[in-house]
């Protein structure tokens, strides 16, 4: 049974208002959209495990929740997929990269090789989910759950993996996952149906979403590098917004609408700031009156901290 559904990441959603927001001749440009098309891309594989495993039927309880975030002595990690069963744990770790994948065994071994052959070692997903096994098991410990975990591997369906040698943790497409679950030979259960569901009961409860922002902080690009302006909520256009009389026209699709307010504030706390003055909503979209701020700040999505000129607004939770 699904206990928890993946939502779309938060990093991806601030990588795709980072490119629109950076200008294009800026020094980290290329390197931000690579980033967003990496992680567009293993959100893709990531959909497309989840959507195979949705046939999933066993004959055994289970538990499956999807990107859960734990935080353990301090230290957060974050599993793509979980799938508890009576006498195990498996961890799964789902990847989608370009490039034909070589999995060499003893010791586990990733290797991309480009169409012109040239092959290099890529950051071993078995070292990755070992490390989260680790403190994974740590986190079960703490509880008094004493159930094995183990790991998972899977690829997208559009790269192609050659198994050189057989590794010592399972690597499946995405496809073959569902199989591998249906087919687990279940031994003695450590967890009974009810212990299963508390299980993911508290696991919900301590899963706690990442917050990456603000993006620039996070990739080093100081916000004032930030294009100003207002953009178009109906194209991913980079232009600018020009004002037209009451409204605003989008120099690309030609669409009028009124001030993109509240899109405006939502990309300035994923991309520039933890606090917003009306000096910096004014030098964010590039509005002259402060008086026109003011209303604008006047938005149910924000929280006022402060008054008059110390005024400064946060998210509203
Ligand atoms: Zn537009």
């Amino acid at each position: 049974m699904l206990y928890k559904k993946r939502q779309p990441p938060k990093q991806l959603k601030g990588l795709h208002a980072l490119v629109r927001r950076l200008p294009a001749s800026h020094e980290k440009y290329r390197f931000i959209q690579e980033e967003l098309y990496n992680h567009r891309a293993g959100y893709g594989g990531e959909q497309e495990y989840d959507r195979c495993m949705q046939e999933v039927r066993t004959d055994f309880p289970h538990a499956i929740l999807n990107d859960l975030s734990l935080l353990h002595d301090s230290v957060r990690f974050q599993m793509d997929s979980v799938f508890i069963a009576p006498d195990r744990i498996v961890i799964s770790e789902v990847k989608n990269v370009a490039d034909r994948i070589i999995v060499k065994g003893s010791p586990l071994q990733f290797l991309k090789e480009t169409p012109a052959g040239t092959r290099t070692v890529f950051r071993s997903p078995a070292a990755e989910l070992e490390r989260k096994i680790h403190f994974f098991e740590s986190w079960l410990a703490a509880r008094g759950i004493a159930v094995p975990v183990t790991g998972l591997i899977t690829f997208a369906h559009n790269n192609e993996i050659v198994i050189e040698e057989a590794p010592s943790m399972p690597v499946l497409s995405n496809y073959e996952a569902p199989s591998y679950f249906r087919e687990l030979q279940i031994g003695q259960p450590v967890l009974s149906a009810p212990e299963i569901r508390a299980l993911a009961d508290e696991l919900l409860v301590c899963h706690f979403e990442y917050n990456p922002f603000p993006l620039a902080a996070r990739y080093g690009i100081a916000a004032a590098d930030l294009k100003q302006g207002m953009l178009c909520g109906s194209c991913t256009a980079d232009a600018v917004l020009a004002a037209s009389g009451s409204k605003w026209r989008c120099t690309h699709c030609g669409k009028e609408t009124r001030a993109p307010y509240t899109q405006t504030i939502e990309e300035y706390f994923m991309l520039a700031g933890e606090t917003l003055t009306n000096r910096d909503f004014c030098t964010f979209t590039g509005l002259t009156c402060r008086h026109v701020a003011k209303r604008a700040l006047q938005n149910p999505i924000l929280r006022k901290m402060g008054t008059r000129k110390a005024a400064a607004y946060t998210l509203a939770e």
